[in-house]
């Protein structure tokens, strides 16, 4: 198969998502197309902004460290999506403008006390991700800690509290995936209830899923392969 370029790959996935969108009488407006830009050079962040993407999710702090000064000036929203250790919690919340990720609550407190001490003055976002299934998902906070660390979360005075994400187990089939995607929504309705807070941003979706995860309520979708093509197997 022939190679297609970024621009058109963005075109068929902004198709996609309206698609998606108006099946679930969704505006595709209320979608935001997060691009993972996972071991891809910093280029290719660089061909994506040009073509319209605006908002991009790196997995590894480390890695982001290497690259952002090849993205210098591009006036892009950048979010950490993957799991993020202890020791690297201060320097993510000075390097990104969201985490997307937020798995555990003593993470929260350090990202808190980092953007507290760095001269950012606007909060952090953050999403709280939740794991949807027991063994096969590594990361993520489980459903029992989730409405008391969520509690303690919307306390931190520099972080804001946005929403949920969440990395549902691999299925080849995307019609087996949309239960788990239901359950997050459903998730985030009760805890917004039962916070009284409104928590609009539902992280979910990537390349191969994430028209399904549309017509159940995303409003992030986090997609890579389809965007940036397939990645280097490590
Ligand atoms: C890599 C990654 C993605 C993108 O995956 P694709 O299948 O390439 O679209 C989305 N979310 C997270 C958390 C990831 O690590």
């Amino acid at each position: 198969m022939a190679q297609t370029s970024v621009r058109e790959n963005l075109l068929r996935i902004q198709g996609q998502i309206a698609s998606a969108a108006a099946r679930a009488g969704r505006r595709a407006d209320q979608i935001t197309l997060i691009g993972v830009s996972k071991t891809h050079p910093a280029s290719a962040i660089r061909e994506a902004y040009e073509a319209g993407v605006r908002h991009f999710g790196e997995n590894r702090v480390q890695e982001w460290e290497e690259k952002r000064a090849g993205t210098e000036g591009l006036a892009a929203t950048w979010h950490l999506i993957g799991h993020l250790q202890s020791n690297k919690a201060a320097r993510a919340a000075k390097l990104f403008d969201s985490i997307d990720s937020v798995d555990d609550l003593a993470i929260a407190q350090r990202l808190d006390r980092a953007r507290a001490e760095a001269s950012i003055t606007d909060k952090l976002r953050v999403l709280i991700e939740v794991r949807m299934a027991g063994e096969e998902t590594k990361s993520g906070m489980g459903f029992e800690e989730l409405s008391t660390a969520a509690e303690k979360v919307r306390e931190l005075p520099w972080l804001q509290l946005v929403g949920l994400m969440c990395i549902p187990p691999f299925l080849e089939e995307s019609e087996q995936i949309r239960p788990y995607f239901r359950r997050l929504r459903d998730l985030r309705d009760e805890l917004a209830g039962k916070l009284g807070l409104a928590l609009p941003v539902l992280s979910m979706g990537m390349s191969h899923d994430f028209e399904v995860a549309i017509e159940e309520g995303a409003t992030e979708v986090r997609i890579g392969t389809a965007l940036f093509g397939s990645r280097a197997v490590k």
